[in-house]
Formats: C-alpha cells, sequence, structure tokens
C-alpha cells in the first residue's frame, strides 16, 4: 500500500470548471471519503486518479510514482463502481479472473487470488454464478473481489452502496470498512451520503462546486466546520445573522446579544445544532434563553425534533434522543406551548459571510 498525494488537480469541460485546485494527501493505509452534492466534483477527481479523465493540470502520485500520465492498467488501482460494471456474459469467478488478465498477472497465480479475494467478500460458494442469478449485494461484493485481485496500491470507490437498499448498505458499509483496515489499503470512497461518510471515514475532504471545502476527521468536520456550506451540509445547523463583537459576544440583527466563547470579530452568523439546543417551559439560568413557541413537533422513532417560532430571531429547530420521560421537558412538547430555547456558548460556532 502507498500514500497517494494529489496536487493541484483541475479539469475544465469547456466552459465548466469541474475540479478547481484540488490538493490532498492520502496516508498509507488511511480511508479518506469526498463527500459533497452533485456536480461538485467528486467522480471526475475520483476518475482523474484512476485514470479515465485526463486532468487539464496538476499531478496525481502513488508512493514517488507519478502516474498522472499512465494509462488505468498501469497505475495499479482497484476501482468499484456504483452500478458493479460485472461482465454479464461471465460467472463470478470469470469477473475476477478477467481484471488478472488485464493486469497480466501470469496465469498459474491466478486461481489462487480468485480463490483469496472471493473469500475475503464470502462468495466462494457462487463463483459459477452470472451476475443476473446474483442479488445487488452479491454483485457488488463481486466487483469489490475484482478490484481486489490486482491487489491495487490504492483502493478507489465510487459511490459503492448507492444501488443497494438502506439495510444492505450498512451490511456491505461495514464489510468495506473491516476489509479495508485488515488490509491497511489506502482508500479514497467517493459519496453524497453524510453519514455515511461519517461513519466509514478516518477524514473527509468535503468539495462544493469542483472546490474542497474542508478537510479532517469526522468529528472535526461536524464540531468545527470551516463555513456555512459545511455546516448546512454536513448535519444541520441553526442560524443567527448578525455580527460578533470581537470579545465572546455575538449581537443579532434583532439586537439579542448571545454569549459565545470566541472572539470572532468578523463573524456574520452564529450556529448552534439541533441537538444541542435545549427546550423548557422555565426559562434556565444560563447565558443564552431566547423566548418563543412551539410551532411542531415530530416524533422520529428514536429521535424527537421540535420546530420553534422565537419571539425575535430565526425559526429553530432542536432535537434530542427519544429517551422516555428525560429528553426535552415533556410538559412542552405541544404546538403553541411557550417555550424558552437556550445553549451553552461553548456549543455556538461563529462564521464569516
Ligand atoms: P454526482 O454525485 O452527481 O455524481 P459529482 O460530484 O461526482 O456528482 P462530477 O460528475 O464530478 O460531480 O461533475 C462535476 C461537474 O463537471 C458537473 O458540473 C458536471 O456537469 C461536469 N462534467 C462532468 N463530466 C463532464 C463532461 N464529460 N463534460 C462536460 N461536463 C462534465
Amino acid at each position: 500500500m502507498a500514500n497517494v498525494s494529489i496536487q493541484n488537480l483541475q479539469k475544465r469541460f469547456g466552459a465548466t470548471t469541474a475540479v478547481e485546485d484540488f490538493s490532498l494527501d492520502v496516508a498509507d493505509g488511511e480511508l479518506v471519503t469526498f463527500l459533497g452534492p452533485s456536480g461538485c466534483g467528486k467522480t471526475t477527481t475520483l476518475r482523474m486518479i484512476a485514470g479515465f479523465i485526463e486532468p487539464s493540470a496538476g499531478r496525481v502520485l502513488i508512493g514517488d510514482t507519478d502516474i498522472t500520465r499512465l494509462p488505468v492498467h498501469k497505475r495499479n488501482t482497484g476501482m468499484v463502481f456504483q452500478r458493479y460494471a460485472l461482465f454479464p456474459h461471465m460467472t463470478v469467478e470469470q469477473n475476477v479472473a478477467f481484471g488478472l488478465e488485464m493486469q497480466r498477472v501470469p496465469a498459474r497465480q491466478r486461481p489462487a487470488r480468485i480463490g483469496e479475494v472471493l473469500d475475503l467478500v464470502r462468495m466462494t460458494h457462487l463463483r459459477a454464478r452470472y451476475p443476473r442469478e446474483l442479488s445487488g449485494g452479491q454483485q457488488q461484493r463481486v466487483a469489490i473481489a475484482r478490484a481486489l485481485a490486482i491487489q491495487p496500491r490504492v483502493f478507489l470507490l465510487d459511490e459503492p452502496l448507492s444501488n443497494l437498499d438502506a439495510k444492505l448498505r450498512l451490511e456491505v458499509r461495514e464489510e468495506i470498512r473491516a476489509l479495508q483496515q485488515r488490509l491497511g489499503l489506502s482508500t479514497i470512497f467517493v459519496t453524497h451520503d453524510q453519514e455515511e461518510a461519517l461513519a466509514i471515514s478516518d477524514r473527509m475532504a468535503i468539495m462544493y462546486e469542483g472546490k474542497v471545502q474542508q478537510v479532517g476527521t469526522p468529528r472535526e468536520l461536524y464540531e468545527h466546520p470551516a463555513n456555512l456550506f459545511v455546516a448546512g451540509f454536513l448535519g444541520r445547523m441553526n442560524l443567527f445573522e448578525g455580527g460578533g463583537d470581537g470579545a465572546g459576544r455575538f449581537i443579532c440583527k434583532d439586537g439579542t446579544v448571545l454569549a459565545t466563547e470566541q472572539g470572532g470579530g468578523s463573524a456574520t452568523h452564529l450556529g448552534v445544532r439541533p441537538e444541542r439546543l435545549g427546550i423548557h417551559a422555565q426559562p434556565p439560568q444560563v447565558a443564552n434563553v431566547l423566548p418563543g413557541t412551539v410551532a411542531g413537533v415530530t416524533y422520529l422513532g428514536s429521535q424527537i425534533e421540535v420546530r420553534l417560532k422565537l419571539e425575535a430571531g430565526p425559526d429553530l429547530v432542536g432535537q434530542t434522543a427519544n429517551r422516555g420521560d428525560d429528553g426535552f421537558d415533556a410538559t412542552v412538547l405541544a404546538p403553541g406551548a411557550r417555550v424558552y430555547a437556550s445553549f451553552r456558548a461553548q456549543d455556538s460556532v461563529l462564521f464569516n459571510g
């Protein structure tokens, strides 16, 4: 396995800049996800690393080798696609063998490799079947086996779980992560699903309009989003508009003064995550208390969500685990009830524009 170094990668399609100045290092054995909305350039970046798309500028290195101009089959990357891309007229075993043939792995080594990877993905018993005789999850396991059979230096996955139903998606996700960690595979995983990215990543690169917005561990990105896009894309964020005074206070447009723990003299927005919001029948003795009424309550099974209309300021959403009794004050969970929203200064995040 090797580290991947993506250096100032750029791709233009005519007047469209699909990827702009993308730089990132993936460490040996690390799993990094590219996360972002449709059209932000995730797939284009991955395809430049795999060799299917030629960059307009920039370089990609695997270890010390510059692979930017190498053809796909010489890069030693194993790729898994959203739609499995298996050959319909070949059995499971033949599909895996084909990749080895393309890589010019000597014929005598192939059976052992095929056996090994089919074992890894628990598909040995179905090796003689054709893709049409397999479920979606099984087809994706074969595609993973085919990518791993060539013993790639880097493992690339492009939305590999999108075609699976919710339960199977979780199952295959956990299998991919376990396999990746066991084999110590340097891996890039493209997804537009934030929960999937949080669950599977060592680090994530959040992309928007062809640009990397922030790179970090799931916790870093969720707790300390660098800008409003990251804050809103990864989870939800209640936002107050106004300005920081540079001394730990944030003055909302309507004059409400909120306590924060940051200086933030140039801040234009203050954010609070829904689950960090308290909702009470009586005003609690804390720094930030905002009176309002309950606009709606949504029962989500494991969670309860409350929408609030403040006397002054933006509409807020609060969320709490459904523990039966001690979540939000149960007496206030009725539309129209007068309540007090609160949050701790340390739970606020400041943003500039
Ligand atoms: P999705 O999640 O929908 O797959 P993505 O983040 O992977 O989106 P890309 O497929 O990388 O996004 O596309 C990035 C941008 O580049 C989009 O605006 C897309 O329309 C454009 N684009 C991609 N491929 C081409 C192409 N061959 N010709 C012209 N424009 C393209």
